[in-house]
């Protein structure tokens, strides 16, 4: 019976298809059904497999059998897997959670970039054609909505309407989108891979949508500054060294696309507001804010650069107020989390991802195995993703 026919490959190579693969040791054992002590005592020589194991552990890994039996890991990988992240030793580390949910967004990226490969696909990089210009703000916004493939939002748009309008177009000029679970609204709210092609944006899971629509275009500006970030918009930038005044840049350019200023200075309530006004009331806002699906902070952070808030009604109503009135447009019941799992995981993996990968399968460039894991679902979640992850399909 080929089941029992033993295997004997270099164990160095298991643990470099392994390790490319970016699967954690208990993570590899538990697809490939095995205790995670059998994975690691193949993995230091142990006999044992067979060649039924072996190609599984091949399809898991994606590489071919031959891969195993190979004297020496190749000296020049198939593509660069790993790079710096410079913003690590600049500013903070980062917790477990967020660190694993940046590797997460850099193994989505290979799977991108490899489907791109099986496709024989060129990359798209309309997302970066605003850069350089003067008018970098409206060349964004003009792109943006055309991109789109959700209609856009109108005034009774919820937040996750908009944010799946902006996510989707970003997708579609060339980014990878998804959102970051598990990780606390405090300490990051996204972060920017700045890579061509296939550039990165992550938006914390935790945070509010609207807080999640802007932090998508703050990052999606670090892109166009071609800067890589992790971000944390609670940190009021002071302008003072060259990352806080990337951040203020980063800040104004999302604020920017959201609202731009010209439309903006002609809305009544710029019109008929006192210059330096320090009396905004938060229903104000808000009934502004749903005109154009952000938070009222957006719309406080318009009035201020338009000259129609004071500095000081601006500081003190950001202290005032906590994150859900500052970043809420409007009365919204919250659902419980837990519900459907299934919605949330195709939200953090990304639709646009979700489709892509599912489509390369039905294409017969995946098998089942591979989408699975590109998914990190159980194969029988397949279709269900998909279903969850369609255009019309907004939250
Ligand atoms: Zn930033």
């Amino acid at each position: 019976m080929s089941r029992s026919i033993p295997a004997f490959p270099n164990p160095d190579m298991l643990v470099w298809a392994r390790e490319t693969s970016r699967l954690e040791p208990a993570v590899a054992a538990a697809r490939l059904s095995v205790d995670e002590a059998q994975l690691l005592a193949w993995e230091s020589g142990d006999p044992g497999l067979t060649v039924a194991k072996l190609q599984a552990v091949a399809d898991l890994y994606r590489r071919p059998l031959a891969a195993f039996y190979l004297s020496e890991r190749p000296e020049v990988p198939e593509r660069v897997r790993d790079y710096r992240r410079p913003w690590l030793t600049a500013r903070r580390r980062e917790s477990p959670m967020l660190a694993a949910e940046i590797r997460r967004a850099e193994f989505q990226r290979d799977n991108v970039l490899e489907i791109m490969e099986l496709r024989d696909q060129e990359p798209t990089h309309v997302w970066k054609e605003p850069a350089g210009f003067e008018d970098v703000a409206a060349r964004a916004r003009t792109l943006l909505n055309k991109h789109s493939l959700i209609a856009r939002p109108g005034q009774s748009g919820k937040p996750t309407d908009w944010f799946f309008y902006w996510s989707s177009a970003l997708e579609e000029m060339g980014v990878l989108v998804v959102t970051a679970n598990a990780v606390p609204a405090q300490e990051a709210d996204g972060f920017s891979v700045a890579l061509d092609p296939v550039p990165v944006v992550g938006v914390n899971g935790a945070t509010h949508f609207n807080r999640r629509i802007f932090t998508l275009l703050h990052e999606y500006a670090h892109l166009l500054h071609n800067t890589s970030a992790l971000c944390d918009l609670h940190e009021e930038s002071t302008g003072a060294d060259d990352v806080d005044r990337i951040e203020v840049e980063c800040n104004w350019l999302a604020a920017e696309i959201l609202v731009p200023s010209a439309a903006f200075a002609q809305r009544p309530i710029v019109l008929g507001a006192q210059t330096g006004a320090s009396d905004w009331q938060l229903w104000q806002l808000r009934d502004e804010a749903r005109a154009w699906g952000v938070s009222p902070e957006v719309i406080l952070r318009k009035l201020f650069t338009h000259g129609k808030a004071s500095q000081e009604f601006y500081e003190n109503w950001r202290e005032e107020y906590n994150d859900t009135d500052r970043w809420s447009s409007g009365p919204e019941p919250r659902k419980a989390n837990g519900g459907d799992g299934l919605r949330t995981k195709v939200r953090n993996l990304g639709k646009g991802y979700v489709r892509n990968v599912v489509g390369a399968m039905s294409e017969g460039l995946l098998s089942t195995y591979e989408t699975s894991n590109m998914l990190n679902a159980k194969v029988e979640q397949i279709p269900k993703l998909l279903d969850r992850a369609r255009v019309p399909e907004v939250d």
